[in-house]
């Protein structure tokens, strides 16, 4: 029986699947054509396997020319804040000394976030947190981790979490949501305090009402402990959440052995992980999720290497990392920054980008690479080689974005 196609994408340049088993890394196909039907890829290959399934009433997408690639899963954001840390940026980047900043009332950090993300109501954290999602749609993202963590009181962090579900109601974007209780502790609370209201209050309440699928920590030196990270983490499983962890971005405390034993689904910024820690990820089938954007955004004195994780093994995923400090919508701009400030080849940094994200986000069976049976997120981009992603960069190169068999996006406008 004939499948009902609803659109086409023929004659892509270079189509690029990103099947997890692709020895490319990218599965790319040269003149490649996609079939759409129920929201679902009914066809993938060349235009002889594609072309039966084509029926007259389909839409057809002439992509001669171009890229076809998978939506963008970003699998690392904490895109639902208040307010702005423009001061905090440019303290960083002028070095002013601690008195400079004193003097001047810039606030640092990540707990000046909290002031405003609590104060926001709803539809005004909604709308702000919006706009940024709005930029990342276009930019050919499909697939976003939102974070809590701005607000470390129940009120607020059940607010940021009820954003994430208005993004996904309201926005042809998929949403995954992550509770990180444990982003750091207020400043008029005793951690010990803090840690025992995560367990006993927090952990429970978004677990029972099932508002989040991660569980996730910060393990870092005058952060948490990889101990205190280990009890959140459980006890987030415990809840029916998934771990994630913070782990090795300022210092390397012990991180990853927890992530590994916990078997998180990724372990994220590991700039100061060792190759013994990185090879217990890989074994424990941890996605790694260096983070580029941040990087650069801090002028990072020891910025990730992804060579020996790759040789340990490790699966890459890369993400915006988008925050108050690291004010990034944009996945082309973190492959630029992933090939050119860390060696990234292009072919590795797209994977990390699709089916790699989608894998840190445990969603591998239905998004991150173009193949039958999957969700039909896809991205046309408007240049003619894949390894141009990394090199034409300041214009948004995504011209079109599907999701779920659905254009909701072109030449950098939402179109829904
Ligand atoms: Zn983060």
């Amino acid at each position: 029986m004939k499948q009902h196609v609803e659109l086409v994408i023929k004659n892509a340049r270079e189509l690029l699947t990103c099947k997890e088993d692709s020895p490319d890394l990218i599965g790319l196909i040269k003149n490649g054509w996609v079939a759409v039907g129920g929201g679902k890829i009914v066809a993938v290959g060349t235009e002889e396997t594609v072309k039966p399934f084509i029926s007259d009433s389909a839409q057809v997408i002439d992509a001669t020319g171009r890229v076809v690639a998978p939506g963008f899963v970003d699998s690392h954001t904490h895109l639902v804040f208040g307010g702005t840390r423009v001061g905090e940026y440019f303290a960083k980047i002028e070095n002013l000394p601690d008195e400079e900043i004193k003097r001047r009332g810039i606030k640092i950090g990540i707990l000046t976030t909290l002031e405003p993300t609590r104060e926001h109501d709803l539809e005004t954290l909604y709308s702000e947190s919006a706009s940024r999602v709005a930029d990342m749609i276009v930019s050919g993202t499909t697939t976003v981790e939102s974070k809590s963590g701005y607000g470390l009181d129940r009120e607020t962090e059940l607010k940021q979490l009820k954003v994430n579900k208005l993004l996904e109601e309201r926005l042809p974007i998929s949403v995954a949501s992550t509770f990180l209780g444990a982003h750091g502790w207020p400043h008029d609370m005793e951690k010990n305090k803090y840690i025992d209201f995560l367990l006993n209050e927090m952990i429970p309440l978004v677990g029972d009402g099932k508002l989040a699928e991660f569980c996730d920590a910060w393990c870092d030196e005058g952060h948490f402990t990889a101990k205190e990270c280990g009890i959140i983490l459980e006890a987030g499983l415990k809840a029916g959440m998934r771990p994630k962890l913070h782990e090795g971005g300022y210092s390397y405390i012990g991180g990853a052995e927890v992530a590994a034993d916990l078997k998180a689904a990724s372990a994220d910024h590991l700039n100061y992980d060792p190759r013994s820690s990185l090879r217990k990820l890989a074994l424990a089938r941890t996605v790694g999720c260096p983070l580029p954007g941040i990087d650069f955004a801090v002028g990072h004195v020891l910025p990730f290497d992804p060579k020996p994780m790759i040789e340990e093994g490790l699966e890459l995923a890369i993400a915006t990392n988008c925050c108050p400090g690291c004010w990034c919508t944009s996945m082309p701009f973190i492959i630029v920054l992933a090939c050119r400030n860390h060696g990234m080849s292009s072919e590795r940094a797209i994977r990390a980008a699709t089916i790699a994200g989608a894998k840190a986000l445990a969603r591998e069976d239905r998004v991150g690479s173009i193949e039958v049976g999957k969700n039909a997120d896809i991205q046309i981009w408007n240049l003619e080689r894949h390894e141009d992603i990394a090199y034409h960069y300041m214009t948004n190169p995504v011209s079109l974005v599907i999701k779920d068999g659905r254009v909701v996006a072109r030449n950098s406008m939402l179109d829904i």
